[in-house]
């Protein structure tokens, strides 16, 4: 009987490459929380980890998963932990974590008193942030194999045919930059020969506990790399490919497609690769079969999309499936990249509207994805007809439904004409009638939007949620919260004031709740760094505006002060960057709907007497596609979107926008293009150093560079914020310069705020006498 001849493996596996740590109710955060404030002790950390990491492979396994990820898992990052492996521990923590290596790793994620944490930055175009590594020439890196290890013996020991995934050693190296006291412009990659042995220890280390095979991961490679990098990764591969003592090694890539780098990885002597094949990305298929493919070799392919959160198309994915079949010698199905950046469970959302429903999918769902496309591709495409027939049904409901389709929404966004998104006046006719209407003195003053979030506002937030107190309530409550941030500003002397932004809770989801076509999900969290989870809204239809979003608080703020209160929307692209976005038409078709809806809400706020209006891009940058290939026609309909927004007011009221970061020498053409009547950015940690770089481009509108950095409890004084704006006055002119801190102010206290306002005025008074 069946019973007792050895099944053989499946041709096809199903594997992923890394699955959500957090847990169904979030237990990671709350025992990292709970250690964190004495609560948990090291031991219950560490058998809740333990728990959450057997869970998922049971639940990988359970839905039919082969080969189940470790490593993947983490405490708070994985690239601290990688940095953790590779013992590049930075200096000023060595001592601490040679104390206790737990304490130690939470202070290089969170610093301490005497001791800056690392820094943290996004991880590729995802809303994930890595902490980054610190490297220089005196760093000495010494193997520590034990989380890799002992993460894999317990996989294995549950059972589970496991698969560690570690970060690449390429990538590990492009992600960090020169330690404190390193020249500016050392360059990590040149460790690369004295990382490699750290590998091999780590690789031999796995495979004595078990390993057949090991992933490293590379995704530095799918950005655009010069040839010295492409050189390091031809010598990193060949010779961790010549070690003896090894698994079988898998490299891989995905957020995007290879280009040059896949030859080289094709061509190296490894046993397989693993390739995104969802998106852009899916010019890996053309370039892999132009490489020769990989004969011989294992190649996992990520045909569903590891990053949304939409349900797979499997007909197009077997049938690229089968066309890869014939590239390599074994092919295995997986998401396009781990499953890190995705919810874990749709089925948890039981209140959306089961039609909608249908349509998502999260880990779990992409799991189950993975496992039917692996066994259609084994078992013939008959086995899984009803599974087929399912997704057919969901993806032709999701096409035809009014939610995706709302005719007026499209005839609207095609009858955009080129003159909707220019505004009909050149600047300076718009500057002069701006400062007729506004008045404003030289070097005004302002502040970006958002006041402290206190503690008083979420708990009146939270008991809104909960039913014990009413809207009206509620309502009263965020008046005077507005009332007392004019009373204040007026007080300080600021000259455009904001009425605060006490009435949102985020700055995307609070536009989203008010927009049809947007859903908000209730258990759809995601890591956004170390226990910091985010619940991103999904644009899952056609954008429609039912009514104003702003304008009652904004018209309420406005009648309580004779000063121009500033309007607070937040732009297109900063609107899809932080959602989960549609993939069943161009960003730029959704980026035009969402402006569309902007626009009338602009359109609202000037009728209602508003004169200056602010509309937050922080995302623009950080949205730039991988591949610079890409980025001109991003930054074609990115600032298109943000004109179509804005270019409907009259000439003499004011716009103005935000951005959130100092570097953007390589975008300031696209910013000239936005076209805003003011711009402040951030400034104050670099020494206005934008204001010097906007002014040689020939930036011809007027620019507040933040004079207080916001990012830190520090308060500077009037003197500080003077010779911040003269700095600021030697590369533009005072009719054209703003004193403002760097960013929205929701982080920080009041005592803080209030100080560093107050000298934020009269350093701009001491300047402006000088003019
Ligand atoms: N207006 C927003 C605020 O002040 C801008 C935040 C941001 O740029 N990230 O909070
Ligand atoms: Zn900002």
């Amino acid at each position: 009987m069946a019973a007792d001849r050895p099944r053989p493996a499946p041709r096809s596996l199903a594997t992923v490459h890394g699955y959500p740590r957090q847990g169904a109710g979030r237990e990671l955060k709350k025992a990292v929380e709970g250690y964190w404030s004495g609560r948990v002790s090291a031991g219950e950390l560490r058998r809740t980890a333990a728990g959450l990491r057997r869970e998922a492979w049971r639940a990988l396994a359970d839905a039919g998963v082969h080969e189940v990820p470790t490593g993947d898992f983490s405490l708070y990052d994985h690239v601290l932990d990688t940095t953790v492996m590779v013992g590049a521990i930075p200096e000023r923590h060595r001592a601490l974590v040679a104390e206790d290596a737990l304490d130690g790793y939470f202070a290089m994620a969170r610093g301490t008193q005497q001791a800056p944490p690392l820094e943290m930055t996004k991880w590729f175009d995802t809303n994930y942030h890595y902490l980054v590594p610190e490297l220089g020439p005196g760093t000495v890196f010494t193997a520590d194999s034990a989380k890799p290890v002992g993460e894999l013996r317990e996989a294995l020991d549950a059972g589970h045919a496991a698969r560690p995934v570690l970060v690449g050693p390429v990538t590990y190296l492009l992600l960090a930059k020169p330690a404190p006291g390193t020249a500016p412009d050392f360059q990590p990659l040149t460790l690369l020969d004295r990382l490699l042995p750290v590998y091999a220890d780590v690789l031999a280390d796995l495979r004595a506990a078990g390993a057949a095979w090991v992933q490293l991961d590379e995704p530095a490679l799918v950005q655009d790399q010069p040839p010295a990098v492409l050189n390091a990764a031809a010598r990193a591969y060949r010779e961790l490919g010549a070690l003896t003592d090894r698994p079988k090694l898998l490299a891989a890539a995905y957020f995007d497609r290879l280009g040059d780098a896949l030859p080289v990885l094709a061509k190296a002597p490894v046993d397989g690769l693993a390739l995104d094949f969802t998106g852009p990305a899916a010019a890996n298929l053309g370039d892999l079969a132009a490489a020769g493919g990989l004969p011989g070799k294992r190649l996992i392919a990520g045909v569903v999309d590891g990053r949304n959160v939409w349900i797979n198309d499997l007909e197009r994915s077997l049938a690229t499936l089968a066309t890869l079949l014939g590239l390599a010698g074994r092919v295995d199905v997986a998401p396009s990249c781990p499953l890190l950046h995705v919810p874990l469970d749709a089925a948890a959302e039981r209140d959306a509207d089961p039609q909608v429903a249908r349509w998502l999918a999260f880990a779990r769902q992409k799991t189950d994805e993975i496992v039917t496309l692996a066994r259609g591709l084994n078992e013939g495409g008959d086995t899984i007809a009803p599974q087929l027939a399912a997704n057919r049904c969901a993806r032709a409901s999701r096409a035809a439904s009014a939610l995706t389709r709302d005719p007026a929404v499209r005839a609207r966004a095609t009858a955009v004409t080129p003159a909707d998104t220019r505004r009909p006046q050149p600047y300076a006719e718009r500057s002069a009638a701006q400062r007729a209407r506004l008045g404003l003195p030289l070097l005004p003053t302002t502040t970006i939007g958002s006041f402290p979030q206190t503690r008083e506002l979420r708990t009146a937030r939270a008991d809104l949620r909960a039913g014990r107190i009413d809207a009206a309530a509620y309502d009263e409550r965020i008046a005077a919260e507005i009332r007392e941030v004019l009373a204040f500003q007026e007080k300080a002397g600021l000259d455009v004031l904001v009425h605060g932004e006490p009435e949102r809770d985020d700055m995307v989801q609070y536009f989203a709740e008010r927009l049809t076509g947007y859903l908000a999900t209730r258990h759809g969290w995601v890591q956004s760094y170390g226990t910091r989870y985010v619940r991103p809204p999904i644009l899952a239809g056609d954008i429609s505006r039912p009514g104003p979003m702003t304008v009652a608080w904004t018209a309420y703020a406005q009648e309580h002060t004779d000063r121009p209160v500033k309007g607070m929307l937040t732009g297109p692209v900063t609107m899809l960057a932080w959602s989960f976005v549609r993939d069943d038409q161009p960003l730029a078709d959704t980026a035009r709907q969402v402006a569309l809806a902007l626009r009338d809400e602009v359109a609202d706020l000037e009728a209602a007497g508003t004169a200056v209006i602010q509309v937050d891009e922080p995302a623009l940058r950080e949205t730039l596609p991988l591949r610079s290939a890409d980025r001109a026609g991003y930054l074609r309909w990115a600032t298109e979107a943000f004109r179509l927004a804005t270019a409907g007011v009259r000439a003499d009221t004011q716009i103005h926008t935000h951005m959130c970061y100092a570097e953007f020498g390589d975008i300031i053409a696209a910013i000239e293009d936005l076209d805003a009547d003011v711009i402040s950015l951030e400034a104050a940690r670099s020494h206005m150093r934008v204001a010097g770089e906007l002014a040689l481009a020939g930036y011809p509108q007027e620019v507040g560079p933040g004079v207080y950095d916001i990012h830190s409890p520090r308060v500077p004084d009037a003197a500080e914020v003077a010779a911040l704006l003269r700095k600021g006055l030697e590369a533009v002119p005072a009719e054209r310069l703003w004193g403002n801190p760097d960013c929205g102010l929701k982080t920080r206290g009041w005592a803080e705020v209030r100080a560093s306002l107050t000298h934020l005025v009269e350093g701009a008074r001491q300047v402006r006498a000088e003019c």
